[in-house]
Formats: structure tokens, C-alpha cells, sequence
């Protein structure tokens, strides 16, 4: 298998739609035909119930156990991934991530656990998406450090677009210092009501402002209550509402995280030409 990419889908604001991008962008890329492991870097477990899993506290073996194994420097016995009727692998998390979390400030490199925790498994994957915690803290450090870009959905109102230019200077910080080859992929506009003028004006500044320097994805998700549905049911919005708008919305933005990839190789393989 070619190389793996991993991506974080990042926002330390709280409900922006982290989560539900990264069902419908993982079960899209599956859809291109590309392997997919989802990876819940969240206590909250959100991702695994988005997924089905009635009740994430009862999982013998999930993301903490990987990590646990991997700071006390063991191989962990049993298998934490689960199988997805749309064809996505999910790595399942609950609380105890949360006690990992505190853990690992008293762990060697403990910026690398999440990265160390994965590495085995990128051989089996074309893409990694790891859903992050509404937080800049330890866990999301982790997240930043295991991927090779990100994503970050982000709502169109003010409060939104202040708090970005938070996780932008966090996201360079840790490019600068311990994972250089970190890349934004881009800005994903979610929820977006097309029918509020300030909507539009937030969405045309950002696009001229911020988008000078970082992608802002062409694709914007539209506000619908069948995205909100969809974890109710365990599945994606291409199985809960494959005609609607969201479901469009989400497939052209996997045309357009595919098509980076294919720019990148493109321009290696034009490098060697040369
Ligand atoms: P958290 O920060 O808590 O992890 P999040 O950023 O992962 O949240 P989601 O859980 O994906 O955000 O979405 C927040 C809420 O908004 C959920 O109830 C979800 O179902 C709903 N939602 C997500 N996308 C849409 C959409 N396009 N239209 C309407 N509701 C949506
Ligand atoms: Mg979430």
C-alpha cells in the first residue's frame, strides 16, 4: 500500500462539527475507494457512538489501552478495532481517555504517545482522520503531532472566526517545534444557513482574508437536521440521507481532500522528472 496519510480534524471550539466531518469525510474516502481508520481522540466518545456503539464505556479495548500499552512499553493483548457496516475501522475511545490524558504528563515523550500508538497501523490505511477533543490540551497536542495535516471545521459567526487565529498560532507553534511537517489542509465552513446575511459577509471576509494564506475549502456544509440525525441512527449521511444536500456537500469535499494528495504526488513525481 502507498503512503498513509493522517489527518486531524481540529477545532478547540466545542461543536462546530469535528465530529460529524469526520464520519462523512472517512465513509466519502471509503466511497473513493481509499482504506480508512477513524481514530476517537475524544473522552467524550462521540465518534464511537456516531458510529453505533451504544455505550463506549463497556469496550474492553479501546484508544486508551493502545496508548496505555504503548507508555508502559508493551504489546496490548487483544483487538480495539471495531468494523463499520459503510466501511470505515474505527478506533474507539470512552472516559478513560481522559485518565490517560492526565497520565501523560509524567510520560517520556509524552507528545508522541498517539503517534507511537498508530504508527503499526498505517500500513493497512490510505488515510487516518483523528476526531479531536474541543481542547488545546495534551490529547490534541498528541493529535497534531501524529498527523501529517489538518482540518478545521469552523461555524460562520464572529466568536468562531476569533478563536481561530488561537488554534492557527498553537498549530504553527507545534510545527515549529516538533512536527515540521505538519500542513493545513484547509478551512471547512460547517453549519453554514446561507439564507443570514451575516453568514454570507462572515464567509466572503474569510474567504479574502484568512483564505489568502490557508485553503478555504470550496465545499461548505450546510445546516440541515438530517446531519444531525445521522448519530442517532450509527451511520454516515450518505446511508441516512444520500440525495440531500449535506450528503453532496460532503462528497464534493472529499473530492477535494483527495485531489491534494494527488497534487503533492504530482509535484514529487515531476520533481524527479527533473
Ligand atoms: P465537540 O466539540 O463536542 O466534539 P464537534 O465539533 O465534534 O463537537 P459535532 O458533534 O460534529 O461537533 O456537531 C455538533 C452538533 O451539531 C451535533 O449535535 C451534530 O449532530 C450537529 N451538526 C453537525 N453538523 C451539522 C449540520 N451540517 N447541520 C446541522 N447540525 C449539524
Ligand atoms: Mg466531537
Amino acid at each position: 500500500m502507498e503512503k498513509c496519510k493522517v489527518i486531524a480534524i481540529t477545532n478547540q471550539k466545542g461543536g462546530v462539527g469535528k465530529t460529524t466531518t469526520t464520519v462523512n469525510l472517512g465513509v466519502g474516502l471509503v466511497t473513493a475507494g481509499k482504506k480508512v481508520l477513524l481514530v476517537d481522540a475524544d473522552p467524550q466518545g462521540s465518534l464511537t457512538v456516531s458510529l453505533g456503539v451504544k455505550n463506549p464505556d463497556a469496550l474492553d479495548v479501546s484508544l486508551s489501552s493502545l496508548m496505555q500499552s504503548v507508555m508502559e512499553d508493551e504489546r496490548l493483548s487483544g483487538n480495539a478495532i471495531i468494523k463499520h457496516k459503510e466501511g470505515v475501522d474505527l478506533l474507539p475511545s470512552n472516559i478513560e481517555l481522559s485518565g490517560i490524558e492526565t497520565g501523560l504528563f509524567n510520560v517520556m515523550s509524552r507528545e508522541y504517545v498517539l503517534k507511537n500508538a498508530i504508527e503499526g497501523m498505517k500500513q493497512n490505511y490510505d488515510y487516518i482522520l483523528i476526531d479531536c477533543m474541543p481542547s488545546l490540551g495534551m490529547m490534541t497536542i498528541n493529535a497534531l503531532v501524529a498527523a501529517d495535516s489538518v482540518i478545521i471545521p469552523s461555524q460562520p459567526n464572529f466568536l468562531s472566526t476569533k478563536g481561530l487565529n488561537l488554534l492557527l498560532r498553537s498549530i504553527s507553534k507545534i510545527k515549529r517545534q516538533i512536527n515540521p511537517r505538519l500542513k493545513i489542509d484547509g478551512i471547512l465552513l460547517t453549519m453554514v444557513d446561507n439564507r443570514t446575511n451575516n453568514a454570507k459577509t462572515i464567509i466572503s471576509s474569510l474567504r479574502s482574508t484568512v483564505g489568502e494564506n490557508i485553503r478555504v475549502f470550496r465545499s461548505e456544509i450546510p445546516f440541515s437536521v438530517r446531519a444531525a440525525e445521522c448519530s442517532l441512527y450509527g451511520e454516515s449521511i450518505f446511508s441516512h440521507d444520500r440525495s440531500g444536500r449535506v450528503a453532496a456537500a460532503y462528497a464534493a469535499l472529499t473530492k477535494e481532500v483527495t485531489l491534494i494528495e494527488e497534487r503533492a504526488k504530482n509535484r514529487s513525481g515531476s520533481d524527479r522528472v527533473r
